[in-house]
């Protein structure tokens, strides 16, 4: 017992009966590997490559690109790191760039994928030193693109990353319309991430940045738990894998319920790494599965909280 207890703290991430959940570490840089080796994630999830380019006066050239790239790969060997293009915009405005000019409302403006496909230089220098990187590391390099909302993007990018020489091209699922149409979208790339802070955001109608409305921005909103359970059931049905990187899998209860849905990893910020490890080694896939069942069928986040933490009953 003394053994199942240790492991639960430091070891891969598996529910109690054995089904492997890895779990793995949200950074903006190779300056957070430490925090996340020493909390023993098994790679990373969400590489956030924006603040490579932000507070900047130039872009960053392919070398430092490359240099701080392969930093992180060479930090996981055998492991998987998942890198995230350049995800900016008007909230978000990078110097190098003409100013993208006031928009009434950035989080539905010109930003992440839209803005990397107006700069063809930004994103073939991005993704050149990506494939570079990757060439020589032994970890598994995934590239995504977040605020793909459309078939056409999601091919788009798959198609950008086969060009650059990059295998193993994903997206994020954050915004509704890809989550309701994931079958259609999981046909064009290898795997899917669902960043539930923005899809809370955009399922709610509730800007991540305006307090007044921040009680809405709840992922356990049984509307956006039915959005995940959309996306990673068409990543199963295809036989691909379905991350979360977002909030939520923070949450040790919220990350059972997830893998419940068919979640199939798990990436936070490295705090938070343990205690989720913990929630999910005392429970089975199946209590996962009762607890999400549980969850959905609730009228609110706090009724599914309660409904899930019932089905869980060694939460302590
Ligand atoms: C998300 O939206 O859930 C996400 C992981 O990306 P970010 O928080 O960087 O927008
Ligand atoms: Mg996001």
């Amino acid at each position: 017992a003394r053994r199942a207890v240790l492991s639960a703290v430091t070891g891969p991430g598996t529910t109690a009966d054995g089904h492997a959940v890895p779990l793995l570490a949200n950074i903006g840089g190779p300056r957070d590997l430490d925090a996340a080796l020493a909390a023993g994630a098994e790679g990373v999830g969400l590489y956030r490559t924006e603040f490579l380019f932000l507070d900047r006066e130039t872009a960053p050239t392919p070398e430092e690109q490359e240099a701080a790239y392969r930093a992180v790969f060479d930090a996981f060997p055998g492991g998987r790191v998942v890198v995230r293009t350049l995800d900016a915009g008007a909230d978000k405005p990078l110097a190098f760039l003409p100013s993208p000019g006031e928009e009434p409302n950035p989080a539905l403006g010109e930003r992440g994928i839209r803005m990397f496909r107006r700069y063809p230089d930004i994103m073939a220098v991005q993704l050149g030193a990506l494939a570079r990187a990757a060439a020589g590391t032994a970890a598994k390099a995934e590239i995504m693109a977040p605020m793909v909302a459309t078939v056409e993007e999601a091919a788009w990018f798959a198609e950008a990353c086969r060009t650059a020489g990059l295998e193993n091209a994903g997206i994020m699922i954050e915004v509704p319309s890809a989550a309701i149409r994931a079958t259609d979208l999981i046909e064009e790339v290898d795997f899917f991430s669902i960043g539930t802070n923005d899809l809370t955001q955009y399922a709610l109608a509730a800007d991540r940045q305006v307090s007044e409305v921040a009680a809405l921005q709840d992922p356990w909103h049984p509307a956006v738990l039915d959005l995940i359970g959309m996306a990673a059931f068409a990543a199963t049905a295809a036989g691909k894998g379905c991350g979360v990187c977002g909030e939520a899998a923070a949450d040790p209860i919220l990350a059972c319920v997830l893998v419940g849905m068919g979640v199939t990893s798990l990436s936070m910020s490295a705090p938070a790494l343990p205690l989720v490890r913990a929630a999910l080694a005392r429970h089975t896939r199946e209590q996962c599965r009762s607890a999400a069942v549980g969850a959905r069928s609730a009228t609110s986040p706090a009724g599914a909280r309660a409904a899930a933490r019932a089905e869980l009953p060694e939460l302590g």
